[in-house]
């Protein structure tokens, strides 16, 4: 037998389930619900640039590299954004990260050694599960349901699990999750935040939708919850300016203890040495303009338009033959075909009818639920959302005749 030259997690490696979707979005005329991409239309391009020049009008200075935890102007202005959305933090409490994708890749290096058992919700944003697996992590699912992680299931997890086998991390998405859209209850946060620090365990709440929120009321991050925990809050919060601002600053953070953002600082110094820090003076700039809210403003309104008209539509073309529950906030539906169909029978019907979706098994680390799959209505707008259900109605229409 060959020796492999690669390290063992990159001997066999699956690439991103969703990334593998790549090629047919270029077919002409598909109409995507497969990306968490925002929409082009709603991305402030002329703030941006207004932010860029008076970051470059500052001299060559700012072509240097940075500090490894971040520009101390970004560091204070997610400050003020943290405040914002209830979280007490000071500006040395944030780590900038390049994208919150690279936030919770610091936190496996720094908290998961091979074997060790890290719990998911599930299904779950499927790159948290490939970080896991190139990690070797022992990933245990803990199931949601229309409100988010089940912690009745969480809870005896916990109470069973024998002492090495507790978890490192509790990973969840608990505002509009990615890829359910659920809002977990106050009720739930509150139980999730304490039972976490009775057994010690981390929680990482990964939030980069909970702006996104269609209705007016905004919910209390777990990360407040935890903090007024008689122990050490244990939550780590990230979020993330890539489903507001622009995915391409590769701007987000982290909120934890400083003895977790100095070993995290350590990992990234190997990985980056610094977030860009023309991307951090730029986002900073942006914050401190003040458009930030009026921007996230537009963007909520839009995204609530364009879920109802997709909700509208599934109910009008597939009703009764695909479940979906209607999210508050965010970019996605999680929605289950009610019929037994082929395994990838209506993915293959959709792409010849020139509709994308994200099929379910991409969410789950293992035992995938069938008949799943994640639509988002973030990307295309509302007249591409009704012509892309009509089609994904007509695929699974033929999807079915040709189980029969
Ligand atoms: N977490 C979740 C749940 C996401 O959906 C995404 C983006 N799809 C990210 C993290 C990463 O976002 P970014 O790296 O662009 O901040």
């Amino acid at each position: 037998m060959s020796h492999s030259p690669y390290a063992a997690a990159f001997a066999e490696p699956a690439g991103s389930p969703i990334r593998e979707l790549f090629p047919y979005l270029s077919r002409p005329g598909m109409i995507s619900f497969a990306g968490g991409y925002p929409s082009p239309t709603l991305l402030d391009g002329a703030g941006i640039e207004q932010a860029a020049q008076r970051v470059f009008a500052q001299g060559a200075g700012i072509l240097q590299y940075g500090a490894t935890e971040g520009a101390p102007a970004l560091r204070e202005a997610l400050a003020r954004l943290c405040d914002a959305r209830g979280i007490e933090a000071k500006p040395e409490d944030i780590l900038v990260t390049t994208g919150s994708q690279q936030a919770f890749d610091l936190l496996v290096r720094v908290f998961v050694e091979p074997g060790d058992v890290v719990y998911v919700e599930s299904p779950s944003y499927p790159a948290t599960l490939q970080a896991l697996r190139l990690a070797g992590a022992r990933i245990e699912q803990v199931p949601v349901d229309d409100q988010g992680m089940r912690i009745d299931v969480l809870e005896s997890l916990l109470a069973n699990a024998p002492a090495d086998a507790l978890p490192k991390l509790i990973y969840t998405v608990p505002t509009y999750s990615n890829p359910c859209g659920t809002l977990l209850s106050q009720e739930r946060r509150a139980q999730l935040a304490s039972l976490a620090a009775r057994h010690g365990v981390i929680v990482v709440e990964d939030d980069p939708y909970g702006e996104l929120r269609f209705s007016p009321t905004a919910v209390e991050p777990i990360h407040a919850l935890g903090a007024r925990l008689p122990s050490a809050n244990p939550v780590i919060y990230l979020s993330s300016l890539s489903k507001t601002l622009a995915p391409a600053l590769r701007v987000g953070w982290m909120v934890a203890p400083a003895e977790v953002i100095r070993r995290c600082a350590i990992a990234k110094q190997t990985t980056d040495l610094c977030t860009s820090p023309i991307a951090q003076l730029i986002a900073a700039e942006y914050l401190n303009a003040g458009r930030y809210p009026d921007t996230v403003e537009r963007a909520r309104r839009e995204y609530g338009a364009r879920m109802q008209a997709m909700v509208d539509m599934l109910q009008a073309e597939l009703g009764g033959r695909i479940r979906a529950n209607p999210p508050e906030g965010g970019m996605f539906i999680w929605a289950e075909a009610q019929d037994d169909l082929a395994p990838g029978a209506l993915f293959q019907a959709c792409v010849d009818q020139g509709v994308l979706f994200v099929p379910g098994a991409a969410f789950y680390a293992a035992n995938p639920k069938a008949g799943t799959m994640r639509l988002s209505y973030a990307a295309p707008n509302v007249d591409q959302i009704r012509e892309g259900v009509r089609r994904l109605a007509a695929a699974y229409n033929s999807a079915l005749s040709a189980g029969k």
